[in-house]
């Protein structure tokens, strides 16, 4: 599943590769991607122009257009941008296809479909209608205090809660709170300044190495809890094991001895 750090991967091959050539052709294999747009009108904002620059918030990739507005698109659990010269690509999980002058294309490929097209006027139009919190790599200590303050839940639903933190999901939020060293079925509310300190640290420490290191399981660090995720693993860290717990619906990994679980997490 696409989370921040893939797509700020997806952000940098589409700003490669994409902008500044005139949109040729917009196909549109499967409306159901299409956002709050028709392929009609979608078509009338993209022909003709140039994609100028490209940007994320969140697990959301935002591209400005030629003369104003932009597109924003979003890839669910399984969707992935796709750039190349030549033939475009066919396939039944090929959902859009933005031609390129020269060319060159840009194809949104999306196998469970649960990604998103959608026009906007401004980036911040769109973040304001996808309701969404401020972005998880860029946001400042106080943003994160003020994001998270007054949620009721667990801390890993806090944190993969869209709308207060963009661009965390599962595998992320469980990766950040292990480095953290904090119980992602506490209480949000009883975090300490000094937590907010130190999730915020980890946050940007995490997301950036992954970044770095283009979001590739194979080449994240050993030490990390993504390559042990499993019941019962050895904790990367030392003497605990890795368990599993749920958290909105969703099967999470912890270290009960690195995270500050008591004996009843055991
Ligand atoms: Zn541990």
């Amino acid at each position: 599943v696409p989370e921040l750090p893939d797509v700020e991967v997806f952000r940098r091959r589409v700003a490669r590769s994409s902008l500044k050539q005139d949109v040729a052709e917009v196909s549109v294999h499967d409306p159901r991607m299409l956002h709050e747009v028709s392929e009609h009108d979608l078509r009338g904002f993209l022909r003709g122009r140039a994609m100028t620059a490209t940007h994320r918030h969140g697990k959301h990739l935002l591209i400005d257009v030629e003369g104003g507005g932009v597109l924003g698109l979003h890839f669910g659990m399984t969707g992935y941008p796709v750039t190349g010269t030549g033939r475009p690509p066919e396939g039944q999980h090929v959902r859009v296809v933005i031609g390129l002058a020269g060319a060159r294309w840009l194809a949104l490929v999306d196998q469970r479909r649960l990604g998103r097209v959608a026009v906007a006027e401004t980036r911040a139009d769109h973040v304001s209608r996808e309701a969404l919190g401020p972005d998880a790599l860029t946001l400042s200590v106080p943003e994160l205090r003020e994001a998270v303050g007054g949620a009721r839940g667990q801390l890993k639903t806090t944190l993969t809660d869209q709308s207060r933190v963009a661009g965390l999901g599962n595998i992320y939020a469980d990766e950040v709170l292990f480095h953290a060293g904090l119980d992602p079925r506490g209480a949000t509310r009883d975090l300490s300044d000094h937590d907010h300190g130190r999730l915020h640290r980890q946050l940007r420490r995490v997301l950036e190495l992954a970044i770095a290191r283009r979001a590739d399981p194979d080449r994240l660090p050993r030490g990390w809890l993504l390559p042990h995720r499993e019941e019962g693993r050895r904790c990367p860290k030392g003497r605990g094991v890795v368990t599993g717990y749920r958290a909105g619906g969703r099967r999470g990994y912890w270290c009960p001895t690195c995270q500050g679980g008591g004996a009843d997490s055991y």
